[in-house]
């Protein structure tokens, strides 16, 4: 069983909210600095970055999980994460066709840029990314668990785009496969704000915009470094184990 340092909501230069240093070598290059040897690339509503992410980090001790922030009709912000390019690609697909049809205001929102693995420009994403796809967070989750992906809710203590703000509780008889905190609270006091969270294994990410926001907190024990290997780990199983490390407690205040 190998330890993995896992951060896993990373956004690159297509997400309009994501600073433009987050091309795929300083991704690749911060990460293995701050000892991290697992990450997901989670745009808005697109995946069209992270295999350049992936390329990026052939031959390093990095592993890159191919995935997607998906915001649901619900207005809430799901972290779908696969390890195949075919996976993704025809989550991408079903995504796709769910989108409106609307164009990005780079003005307003940010640009939306498509790289290579080296980071050089390779097109502008029009489409608007920022907006909910028409599909429920029940469908997405099983959509996503039908492709063999896993689905977590992210940053669900934030007051926008998450799901105990916009839903207002966890609803019942959907199979999260944990529950994502931001870096504004600790899991203790996210347990005792939401006891509804109990049920869940709690991941936190750094929502990563830019490079200085890896928080570098989950820790895996697992045989590789791939998505259902994580999944037993979440749920403990075989061997498998995860656990928050303790380290790196920043800005922790109740804010969103
Ligand atoms: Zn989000
Ligand atoms: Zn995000």
């Amino acid at each position: 069983m190998k330890s993995y340092i896992a951060e896993l909501h990373v956004h690159t230069c297509l997400s309009p909210c994501a600073e433009v240093e987050m091309i795929p070598p300083l991704i690749v290059q911060t990460a293995l600095d701050q000892g991290i040897n697992l990450i997901a690339i989670t745009d808005h509503n697109t995946s069209a970055n992270a295999e350049a992410v992936m390329r990026a980090a052939a031959g390093t001790a990095l592993t890159v999980l191919l995935g997607m922030e998906l915001q649901t009709i619900e207005e809430v912000h799901l972290l779908c994460l696969f390890d195949t390019l075919d996976q993704v690609r025809t989550w991408q697909s079903q995504v796709d066709l769910r989108m409106p049809a609307l164009e990005n205001d780079a003005e307003h929102f940010g640009d939306q840029f498509v790289v290579d693995e080296t980071g050089d420009f390779v097109r502008r994403e029009t489409r608007l990314l920022l907006a909910s796809a028409n599909i429920g967070l029940g469908d997405a989750v099983e959509a996503v668990h039908q492709l063999g992906g896993i689905a977590i809710p992210a940053h669900i203590d934030r007051k926008a785009y998450s799901l105990i703000q916009n839903l207002g509780l966890i609803p019942e008889g959907i199979a999260f496969d944990a529950l994502e905190i931001s870096r504004h609270i600790t899991p203790e006091q996210a347990r005792l704000k939401y006891p509804q969270l109990q049920k869940f294994p709690l991941i936190q990410n750094g929502d990563v915009h830019r490079l200085d926001e890896y928080l570098g907190k989950n820790l895996f024990r697992l045989e590789s470094p791939t998505v259902a290997e994580i999944k037993l780990a979440l749920q403990g199983r075989d061997g498998r184990s995860f656990r928050l490390r303790s380290t790196r407690v920043e800005r922790v205040t109740t804010g969103a």
